[in-house]
């Protein structure tokens, strides 16, 4: 296996590095400065990336699932030797602390190696003296996976294991913001697989319009905003394109009266500050019993007063930056409404750089007790700022959790387990954790009710999405 170079990236297609005529560099976060060229692929790369897919995947999908599988293997141990290289470029990209870019780089092998090991899927039916139905599982042919730059290297994972075992060709599309793991891993990728199998093509805004337009593609695996989901759905429709959405969360987590203020203040509000806030399924509203709210404010104050915010490759830093420029101006208009209309902050800040230094960071902020229909409560803040509010009633608090469109994630905090199933069960949501928040597993179905998703990855099911069902019914006795 050829050695990586960090330092220059392709795009992947039919099995060849290639560049392109016009290229683009993302930024460092946490500096400001800007990284290495990366292409900017034109409606003719994309063409060449189809046609190539489509090619290598009639043959990709007589391969057996067992060789299939072995491939995939081989690609996560190889990610896995390198993923020293991978985690340090991960920081310079996205801006997460290293050891939490290497924890992603290890959950990215684990849905690998999870994902391929399932066994092929079949079905019986019915099996009668007179016939035999069942129900097997073919490539739907060409897919595109379109991911954020939050957990660039992990959910593409989910979706490369997903589409490769089940005998699709793959392309992978980075966010413009953090191109480079992405690239490279499709780079990597290129020692165990055929040519056309998994492709990569990097670009700018105009790339995934396109990529949804195109006639050739099969299957859109999409994560991202619900906005953009929106879009994404409208323009597959055109072509009657698969399409599965895992799109934003407004995450609540309710804390009962008998939890303990000590132990769970300060895991909440990890999980609400976990990668600078810039996770899907991060806490982004807390509802805590008025009997204990100002234990738990309290401990979550001093916790968050303890954060290390900096630059991700420094020892000890718990925060990185925001990841780009647009993202930190959203969070930053949120502060400004924060401001504007005085609600009280528990611990932070609206303000942001006051000293004119380098780098998208924010000072971690609790608001405390804001009115429900602050912005702050009803928005997806995407960053390191989050409420926390007070409820009495347990019909209330779940009415108060489910009053908005999105459905992604939520969490009840209790010794008492009756009391957090009762509530638990009420949540309106595609993932509820009972004493955790935001612990994904690469066999449980990943997606959203409402507006957070349409359809869901992972697990068996997640490997079905990007299949046909075909039913085979055989008559035994003519
Ligand atoms: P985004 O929607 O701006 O971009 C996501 C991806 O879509 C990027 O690769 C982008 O280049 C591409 N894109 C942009 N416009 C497109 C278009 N018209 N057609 C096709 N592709 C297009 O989202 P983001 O800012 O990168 O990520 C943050 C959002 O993602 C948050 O809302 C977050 O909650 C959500 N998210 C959801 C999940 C989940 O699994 N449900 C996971 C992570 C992030």
């Amino acid at each position: 296996m050829a050695t990586l170079d960090f330092t220059k990236f392709y795009n992947v297609i039919d099995g060849k590095l290639v560049g392109t005529a016009k290229t683009r560099r993302a930024v460092n976060p946490s500096t400001e400065e800007e990284l290495w060229e990366v292409p900017v692929s034109t409606q003719e790369d994309i063409d060449k990336a189809v046609a190539a897919a489509k090619k290598a995947q009639e043959a990709w999908a007589e391969v057996s699932w067992e060789d299939r599988r072995k491939a995939i293997h081989n690609f996560a141990a190889a990610l896995e030797k390198q993923s020293g290289e991978f985690a340090k470029l991960l920081t310079t990209e996205q801006g997460k602390p290293l050891m939490f870019a290497q924890g992603e780089i290890a959950e990215a092998v684990r849905w690998l190696r999870t994902l391929s090991s399932y066994p092929e899927p079949q079905e019986t039916v019915e099996e009668s003296p007179e016939r035999k139905v069942s129900i097997r599982y073919t490539p739907l042919g060409v897919a595109v996976g379109i991911v954020p730059w939050n957990f660039p290297v992990q959910l593409a994972s989910g979706k490369i294991a997903a589409a490769l075992v089940t005998g699709n060709a793959f392309i992978l599309k980075p966010s413009p913001f953090t191109p480079y793991c992405d690239l490279k891993m499709a780079e990597l990728a290129q020692a165990f697989f055929p040519p056309g199998i998994f492709q990569a093509l990097s670009g700018d805004d105009n790339l995934g319009p396109w990529l949804t337009a195109h006639p050739g593609i099969d299957k859109v695996s999409f994560t991202g905003s619900t906005a953009t989901g929106k879009r994404v759905m409208e323009s597959c429709a055109k072509t009657l394109k698969r399409v599965t959405l895992e799109l934003g969360g407004n995450d609540p987590a309710i804390v009962c009266a008998d939890a303990d203020p000590a132990v769970v203040g300060p895991k909440v509000a990890t999980m609400a500050l976990f990668n600078s806030g810039q996770i899907c399924i991060a806490v982004k509203r807390v509802y805590v019993h008025e009997s204990i709210y100002p234990a738990v404010l309290a401990a979550m104050v001093e916790f968050v007063k303890s954060v290390r915010v900096g630059d991700g490759h420094s020892e000890g830093v718990f925060m990185g930056p925001v990841n780009n420029k647009l993202q930190f101006d959203r969070v930053k208009n949120l502060l400004d409404d924060i401001e504007k209309t005085q609600l009280k902050i528990a611990t932070g800040s609206t303000k942001t750089q006051a000293d004119g230094s380098k780098g998208l960071f924010i000072t971690p902020t609790i608001i405390d007790n804001p009115p429900e229909d602050s912005r702050i409560v009803v928005e997806e803040p995407f960053g390191p700022v989050f409420p926390v509010l007070k409820w009495t009633d347990e019909a209330d608090v779940i009415k108060r959790a489910n009053d908005t469109d999105m459905g992604l994630g939520a969490s009840v905090w209790s010794q008492n387990m009756e009391t957090a199933h009762r509530i638990a069960k009420k949540l309106k949501a595609g993932n509820v954790w009972i004493n955790a928040h935001a612990e994904p597993q690469p066999e449980a179905p990943f997606g959203g009710h409402k507006h957070s998703g349409v359809g869901y990855e992972w697990g068996e099911g997640g490997l079905k999405a990007y299949c046909n069902a075909q039913s085979v019914y055989v008559k035994t006795s003519p």
